[in-house]
């Protein structure tokens, strides 16, 4: 009888913050594999140290992802066993994973994802914002103009909004938050499972002020909550795209054109406004 292959890419998440956090299985995994892919070899040898593993590390990260993933594939399909960690949290969300565990799936190479901490699901629960829908953005575009764009065309989905973000741009974020989202509840969940843990509510243009001053560290979410108003969930952007068209069709500038489209479909002009932008 033949023997199922042995090979495989063990996707392990690790903690965020606290290294109590790792699951039985990923360091079960981390024990046996043959070698651990590390984002930073560095971290990863904290966690490792903690738990008296001895497994050898490698790095792969961002940088020679491009060079290493191939030679990775041909060794799972050689018969080694390879773990896969990032700095924190779980492999392939905002960190490097995504592409291996691709190359992996398209050579018809085993993969298994052990699951565990990520900053998502920690800042969506500790924001107490509503969870029936969330959106993840990832990290916004670093320019204003960019960031505002990409603001502009989530304004109108009903759930709630998650972004990484790093602490030097987290002020500059809040404002461009506000700018898009006037009125609704914002959440900045900082240093999750660690010492100085830390959500702060509010709306974003309160919490930019709040923040502004203190000089800010250790790694941060943001995070919106839905529309408020009934009236802006029933926002029907098709038909706002449409009237804006039409009106422009007609002749008016795009900023007459929103003040009539707003006035004739009864709706707020900012709402009208953020939709014309995501239609550039
Ligand atoms: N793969 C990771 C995961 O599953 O959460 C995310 C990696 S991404 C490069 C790093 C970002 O995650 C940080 O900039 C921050 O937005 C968020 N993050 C990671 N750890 C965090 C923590 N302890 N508290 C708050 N945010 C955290």
């Amino acid at each position: 009888m033949n023997e199922p292959a042995k090979g495989v890419l063990l996707v392990c998440a690790t903690p965020i913050g606290n290294l109590g956090d790792v699951t039985l299985r990923v360091l079960d995994a981390l024990r046996t594999a043959d070698i651990i892919q590390a984002e930073d070899t560095r971290v990863t040898r904290k966690l490792l140290t903690r738990y008296e593993i001895r497994t050898p590390t490698e790095p792969y990260h961002e940088h020679n992802r491009a060079a290493r993933t191939a030679g990775l594939v041909e060794r799972i399909e050689r018969g080694e066993r390879i773990a896969l960690v990032s700095d924190a949290g779980t492999p392939g969300i905002s960190d490097p994973g995504e592409h291996l565990v691709d190359a992996c799936l398209e050579a018809g190479v085993r993969v298994e994802v052990l699951p565990g901490p990520s900053a998502i699901m920690t800042a969506l629960v500790a924001s107490g914002l509503p969870t029936h829908a969330f959106y993840f953005g990832g990290f916004l575009p670093r320019k204003a103009g960019e960031r505002s764009r990409a603001l502009a065309q989530l304004a109108c989905l009903d759930a709630t909004l998650v972004f990484y973000e790093s602490p030097g741009r987290t002020v500059a974020t809040l404002a461009s938050l506000a700018e898009a989202f006037p009125g609704r509840s914002v959440a900045l969940a900082r240093e999750l499972t660690k010492l100085h843990e830390e959500v702060a509510r509010g709306e974003a243009g309160e919490l930019a002020s709040r923040f502004a001053d203190r000089e800010f560290k250790g790694e941060v979410v943001l995070l919106v909550g839905p529309p408020n108003a009934p009236s802006q969930l029933a926002l029907d952007e098709h038909a706002v795209r449409e009237r804006l068209a039409s009106l422009e069709a007609e002749g008016l500038t795009r900023r007459d054109a929103v003040r009539d489209a707003a006035a004739q479909l009864g709706l707020p002009r900012n709402d009208v406004y953020r939709i014309s932008l995501g239609d550039r």
